[in-house]
C-alpha cells in the first residue's frame, strides 16, 4: 500500500496537471467520477457526469451491474458556477459491492417539461452512458446506528476523527464530483434508521454522533481492527412542544452552485433534526417529494417549496430573497431593472396567478442576508455581496422617504410594493457574527420605527460541510399542521432562533400574558417578563440579554451547557416598548469556538439565539408608536 504522503502527491499531480476524462472542451456526456482510474474507498461513491445544454430537463436513473439504483434520487440541471454546463448528480452507496470492477450506466431521458421548452433533436432524445468503477473499500467495515433515548433507530450524523483532527472518510478523488471543494475532505456519514456503513483501515478513531441543538451527543473512542458494528446514541434532551425547527433558507443541487446530491441534502436535514425545510433554490421551484419517495422519507421531513429570487437583472444581483410557498416547476418571474418592492410584489402576483391547489396562503416574503454574506467561517464577511441595504445606502433608522436611493422611496403610500413590504428578516445567514450584527441593528432600528417584521435566522445551506443545515434554525409555534399554519406562524413573528441555546420570552400583565408575536398588547403598569434560557451539554451560552427598544436593559453570565434557568425581571414601559430575549454570545466577542464538540458539530458557528419581539402598547392608542430612538425612552 502507498504511504499517504506519496498518494497525496501523486494525486496532486492528477488533479492539478489534468488528465483527459476531464477535458472541459468535451461536449459528449461522459462521467468525471466515477472513472477507471479512481477506485472507490469508502461506503459512498460521488457521481457527477457533464451532460450539453440540450439536456438540461431530461431526468435521468442509475443501473450498477444492470439492476436498477432505486434509492438514490439523481438531479440533472445546469450550472452556471465553476464552468458551464449540465450535471447530473447522485451519491451511490457502494457498501454492499463486491471489491473489484463494476460497471454504472445512466439512462438519460427526455421530460415533459423540457419538451414544452424547446423541441429539438436533442430533447427528444433518450441516451444510455456507461463508466467503469473499481471498489477498492479500505480494511474494515465499520457499521453504524444511531439511536435516540428509547432506544429505536433515527437518523443522526457521525463525525470522524483521528486524534483531534477531522478524518477524511471520502475517496482519494471525490473532488471532483465538487468543483467548488467544499465538501472534501468528507469527514462524516449521515446514518438513516436503517444504518450506514463506512469502511476504515485498523487504527484508533474518535467518533462524534449528533443531531440538532435539542439532542444530546455520543462521543466514543474506537479500536478498529476487525469488520465491528457501534450504536450511537443521540437523546432528545430539551422538548419544545407546540414548536417545530425550521430552516428557510436551503438549497438543493437544482441551485448551480451548489454540489450536494439530493440523498445527502435530505440526510442531512433530518440528521440534523430539521423538521420543516423550506427549498429555496435561486430562481427556481422545484417538487422535492419525487427525492424524497425514493429516499423513503416523506414522512420523516416535510418541505415546502420555495425560491431564493433575485432583486436586479441577471449577472448585477443587487440582493436576495425568499418568496414561500409556491407552486413548483411554474417558470419564476424575472426582476429586469425593478425596484426592490415591485420585485416583492411581482412574487406576490405569481403566486396568486399560480395558486398552490388547496392552500390559498399568501406568499411570504423573507429578505435574505441584507448586509452581505460570509462564504467560509475562515474569510471575512462580505459586504459587498447581495446585500440589498448597502447596494442602496438603506438607513433604517429614517423614514422612506428621506432614504438617499430612489428605488427605496418608490411606492411610499403601496403597501404591497413599497421597500419594506417584506414579512421577514433575515437577522442571522450562516456562521457571520459580522453579519448577525449588522443586520440585528437593521431590524432593531426597523422595530423601532413599528414595522412589524419577523426576525430569523438560516443556514443558506449549499454543502454537506461548510454550511450545515440546522444552524441555525428557527423554532416555530406552527398553528395546525398546514402549510398555512406555519407561514402564517412566520408572519406573525411566533419564531425564535437559535445555532445552540434556546430562549424564550414570556410578558405578563393584568389581564393578559403572551410569548413573542405581532399582536400588540395593551400595558398600563407593570410587567412581568419571564427569560428562559436551555442548552444542551455540548452547547456554551456564555450570557443572556433583555432588549428593550434596540437597547439591552439586563445582561448576565450563563456558562456552559447544560442549562435551564429562568429570570425574572419587572419592567414599567413609559412609551410604547418591543422587547426581545437573547442568549449566547456576548456582543463584544468575535472568537469562534475551536477544538470544542460544539466546533464539531456545528464548525465556524457561535452559539446565537433570539427571540421575536412583544409589543406593548403603553399610550393606550391601539397602535405602535414609533420611537425613533434605540431605547432611551422606553426607559425614562
Ligand atoms: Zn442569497
Ligand atoms: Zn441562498
Amino acid at each position: 500500500m502507498w504511504i499517504p504522503a506519496v498518494r497525496k502527491a501523486i494525486l496532486f499531480a492528477f488533479i492539478v496537471c489534468g488528465q483527459p476524462y476531464l477535458d472541459s472542451e468535451r461536449r459528449d456526456i461522459h462521467f468525471v467520477l466515477p472513472n477507471a482510474w479512481a477506485a472507490v474507498s469508502s461506503s459512498m461513491m460521488p457521481v457527477l457526469a457533464r451532460l450539453p445544454r440540450d439536456y438540461r430537463w431530461h431526468t435521468a436513473s442509475l443501473w450498477v451491474d444492470g439492476e436498477a439504483v432505486d434509492d438514490a434520487p439523481v438531479v440533472v440541471r445546469r450550472r452556471w458556477w465553476e464552468g458551464k454546463g449540465v450535471d447530473l448528480m447522485a451519491s451511490v452507496d457502494v457498501s454492499g459491492l463486491a471489491p473489484g470492477w463494476h460497471i454504472l450506466e445512466a439512462v438519460i431521458e427526455p421530460s415533459e417539461v423540457g419538451r414544452n421548452r424547446k423541441r429539438t433533436k436533442k430533447t427528444e432524445q433518450t441516451r444510455r452512458v456507461t463508466a467503469r468503477f473499481r471498489v477498492l473499500p479500505r480494511q474494515h467495515r465499520v457499521s453504524l446506528r444511531v439511536v435516540d433515548e428509547n432506544g429505536e433507530p433515527r437518523y443522526g450524523r457521525v463525525h470522524f476523527m483521528a486524534g483531534d483532527e477531522a478524518l477524511d472518510v471520502g475517496n482519494p478523488y471525490d473532488v471532483l464530483s465538487d468543483p467548488s471543494h467544499r465538501d472534501v475532505p468528507r469527514t462524516s456519514v449521515f446514518v438513516s434508521p436503517k444504518g450506514a456503513a463506512e469502511f476504515l483501515e485498523t487504527g484508533e478513531y474518535r467518533v462524534v454522533a449528533s443531531g440538532g441543538i435539542r439532542d444530546g451527543i455520543d462521543v466514543r473512542d474506537l479500536q478498529v481492527d476487525e469488520n465491528t458494528t457501534v450504536t450511537l446514541t443521540v437523546p432528545r434532551r430539551i422538548r419544545t412542544d407546540g414548536e417545530v425547527t425550521a430552516d428557510l433558507h436551503v438549497h438543493t443541487a437544482m441551485s448551480s452552485d451548489a454540489f450536494i446530491t439530493d440523498t445527502q441534502r435530505f440526510h442531512a436535514l433530518a440528521s440534523a433534526d430539521v423538521d420543516v425545510a423550506v427549498i429555496s433554490d435561486h430562481n427556481r421551484m422545484r417538487d422535492p417529494k419525487p427525492a424524497l419517495e425514493l429516499l423513503g422519507m416523506v414522512e420523516e421531513l416535510e418541505t415546502i417549496t420555495g425560491v431564493e429570487f433575485r432583486i436586479g437583472p441577471s449577472g448585477e444581483s443587487i440582493g436576495h430573497g425568499n418568496a414561500f410557498p409556491l407552486k413548483a416547476d411554474v417558470r419564476a418571474p424575472k426582476p429586469k431593472n425593478k425596484a426592490p418592492g415591485e420585485v416583492f410584489h411581482a412574487w406576490r402576483e405569481h403566486h396568486r396567478n399560480h395558486p398552490i391547489d388547496g392552500d390559498d396562503t399568501p406568499v411570504l416574503i423573507q429578505l435574505n442576508h441584507p448586509r452581505g454574506i460570509q462564504f467560509r467561517p475562515d474569510r471575512s464577511h462580505r459586504a459587498d455581496a447581495h446585500s440589498l441595504f448597502d447596494e442602496l445606502n438603506f438607513l433604517p433608522s429614517l423614514p422612506l422617504k428621506e432614504q438617499k436611493d430612489e428605488r427605496v422611496r418608490k411606492y411610499l403610500k403601496s403597501k404591497d410594493k413599497n421597500f419594506i413590504s417584506f414579512d421577514a428578516i433575515e437577522v442571522l445567514n450562516r456562521f457571520s457574527v459580522e453579519g448577525w450584527l449588522a443586520v440585528r441593528s437593521d431590524w432593531f432600528a426597523l422595530l423601532n420605527r413599528g414595522h412589524r417584521i419577523t426576525g430569523t435566522g438560516n443556514s443558506d445551506s449549499h454543502t454537506v460541510a461548510l454550511e450545515p443545515v440546522g444552524f441555525p434554525v428557527n423554532l416555530i409555534r406552527r398553528r395546525d399542521d398546514s402549510v398555512s399554519g406555519f407561514v402564517e406562524a412566520v408572519r406573525n413573528g411566533e419564531v425564535r432562533v437559535s445555532s445552540g441555546p434556546l430562549v424564550s420570552l414570556r410578558a405578563e400583565a393584568e389581564e393578559w400574558n403572551a410569548t413573542s408575536s405581532h399582536a400588540l398588547h395593551s400595558v398600563k403598569g407593570l410587567v412581568k417578563v419571564t427569560v428562559r434560557v436551555q442548552a444542551v451539554d455540548w452547547v456554551p451560552v456564555e450570557e443572556v440579554r433583555l432588549v428593550m427598544n434596540g437597547r439591552t436593559i439586563f445582561r448576565e453570565l450563563v456558562g456552559d451547557g447544560p442549562v435551564d434557568r429562568s429570570w425574572e425581571l419587572e419592567l414599567d414601559p413609559k412609551v410604547d416598548t418591543w422587547i426581545i430575549a437573547e442568549a449566547g454570545h456576548p456582543l463584544e466577542v468575535l472568537e469562534r469556538p475551536v477544538g470544542t464538540p460544539y466546533s464539531i458539530v456545528a464548525p465556524g458557528h457561535v452559539p446565537i439565539a433570539f427571540t421575536n419581539p412583544i409589543w406593548l402598547d403603553r399610550d393606550g392608542d391601539g397602535r405602535f408608536s414609533p420611537t425613533g430612538e434605540p431605547g432611551d425612552r422606553a426607559l425614562q
